[in-house]
């Protein structure tokens, strides 16, 4: 193994220790293939002396004054900035993105740490009136209890900190189980919150394989909410596995992003926010950009403009200077990127730059002209470096194909008119809308979706209240 760095770790982490295991997996750089460590496979086992250890952290951490836990997490945070770099170099070498966007992405996972530190002390209960003059009503918020978290690849870091920084300011203990893609990312994180102090049991990770730690979290009583960042798919299966136990749940899911181009908006930030929305991270993010609706003044300008950009954009091994497009997860990511290109070229689309694999998981930067509103690419995700240009007519079309979709994760639209910018913005059946901006994702606001994107929020103040409860009491005088 060529690879090293003081914050790379092979075994789970649990109660504060590391977990050697006999059986391991591999982990792989997707950009030359090359194993980076051999990482201890968790199986139901060791999940449930994770879920013991959070449990027996609970009383404690639960009772620890929200100002001292929320020095620790400003701890945790700092300590994350402060190995922000070598973080960012793990992460690119498991997951494939750009050195750069690394960078911003550990420092956005830390930002989230930095807000629920600020926020565990403004946790606040509500004295209200009572019906009757000899009683006062009460209304405490307290934790919810051991959580766990099931992560995605994509995120290896922001997905983590975004749940776990919301649960331990709150005062849960969690479990996560990272992505087998990505699990280096999540044990340097965990080496951290050690670090920073987080007592034993508060903070615990444990990689595996879905069917047996996924499974272990979902099902196992003492676990009382679960928060999921994944496909639909997984999504529903984990909501099923829940139901005995009536977890609570958070389900971030799959999204299918709609962007909107007026006539009247500015092409020039269009196009600069759609090499934002779609390109970043390669087009692996839930929130990306997949079907561009353009309207008819300014759909030739947007569309040459945009495939000149994407022209441009430097494709290559992620920790090399200047790159800005990393290969895609996996031959199976591959795949289906290829398919969708097929399908819309099959139904007529113009390939105005891109449209090839280029050797190993890498696919050249993709705008397709003329797709038909009804190509695979407008129904499904496809999590990959493609735009799929549609022409359209009027608002109200657009509106509705934007919302012809069973996902209600993110939207764009780019457009000037004060009274548009209204009436799109509320007529959008999406959890999250950019109005002439690319990109939205940060601490501060509430981030989520609806229909078969899921529910619950994450980030901002509302992200906290999903790790309370509430209790109400009932005093007579
Ligand atoms: P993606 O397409 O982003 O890989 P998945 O939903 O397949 O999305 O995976 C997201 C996370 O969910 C990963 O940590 C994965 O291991 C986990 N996962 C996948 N299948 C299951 C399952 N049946 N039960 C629990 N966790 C699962």
């Amino acid at each position: 193994m060529s690879f090293s760095s003081a914050l790379l770790h092979q075994d789970a982490f649990i109660e504060g220790r590391w977990h050697p295991a006999a059986a391991r997996f591999p982990v792989h750089d997707p950009a030359t293939g090359e194993c980076l460590a051999q990482v201890a496979r968790g199986d139901r086992a060791s999940a449930r002396l994770a879920i013991d250890a959070a449990e027996r952290a609970l009383p404690a951490w639960r009772a620890t004054p929200a100002k001292a836990r929320a020095t620790l997490l400003r701890r945790w945070y700092e300590l994350m900035v402060a190995h922000s770099e070598e973080i960012a170099t793990l992460l690119t070498r498991e997951q494939g993105k750009p050195l750069a966007e690394a960078r911003g992405e550990v420092l956005y996972a830390a930002s989230f740490i930095e807000w629920f530190a600020e926020e565990a002390r403004r946790i606040a209960g509500d004295v209200l009136e009572h019906p009757q003059a000899d009683r006062r009503i009460l209304v405490l918020k307290q934790s919810v209890g051991v959580c766990a978290a099931i992560t995605p690849w994509n995120f290896p870091a922001a997905m983590i900190a975004r749940k776990a920084g919301a649960a331990l300011a709150a005062g849960c203990t969690m479990v996560v189980k990272p992505a087998s893609q990505t699990p280096l990312t999540a044990l340097a994180m965990a080496a951290l919150a050690n670090e920073a102090g987080l007592p034993a049991g508060i903070f615990n990770v444990v990689p595996g394989p879905a069917g047996e730690v996924g499974a272990e979290l979902a099902e196992n009583p003492q676990v009382r909410k679960l928060s999921f960042t994944g496909s639909t798919a997984v999504g529903r299966k984990l909501m099923a596995q829940c139901a005995p136990t009536l977890k609570k749940l958070s389900l971030e899911l799959g999204g299918n992003a709609p962007f909107i181009v007026f006539d009247d908006a500015d092409v020039d930030a269009a196009v600069e926010g759609a090499l934002a929305a779609k390109y970043r991270n390669s087009g692996q993010t839930c929130v990306c950009a997949n079907r561009f609706y353009v309207q008819r003044g300014v759909y030739d300008a947007f569309a040459a403009k945009l495939a000149e950009r994407v022209a441009m954009l430097k494709v290559g091994n992620g920790l090399e200077a200047g790159v800005e497009q990393g290969p895609l997860i996996d031959e199976a990511a591959l795949a289906k990127v290829q398919e969708h290109v097929a399908d819309a070229q099959a139904l007529g689309a113009r390939v105005l730059c891109g449209g090839r694999a280029l050797g190993g998981t890498w696919y050249a930067p993709t705008v397709l002209a003329d797709v038909r509103a009804d190509a695979q690419i407008t129904r499904e995700e496809t999590f990959g470096p493609v735009a799929a240009l549609v022409r359209f007519k009027e608002e109200r079309e657009a509106v509705a194909l934007a919302n012809a979709s069973e996902y209600g994760l993110a939207a764009y639209f780019y457009g000037r008119d004060l009274g548009r910018v209204f009436r799109v913005a509320e007529a959008l059946e999406y959890g999250m809308v950019g109005v002439n901006t690319g990109l939205f994702s940060n601490e501060v606001g509430p981030f989520g979706g609806i229909k078969q994107s899921g529910f619950g929020r994450e980030g901002s103040k509302y992200g906290l209240t999903e790790y309370l409860e509430l209790k109400y009491l009932c005093l007579g005088l």
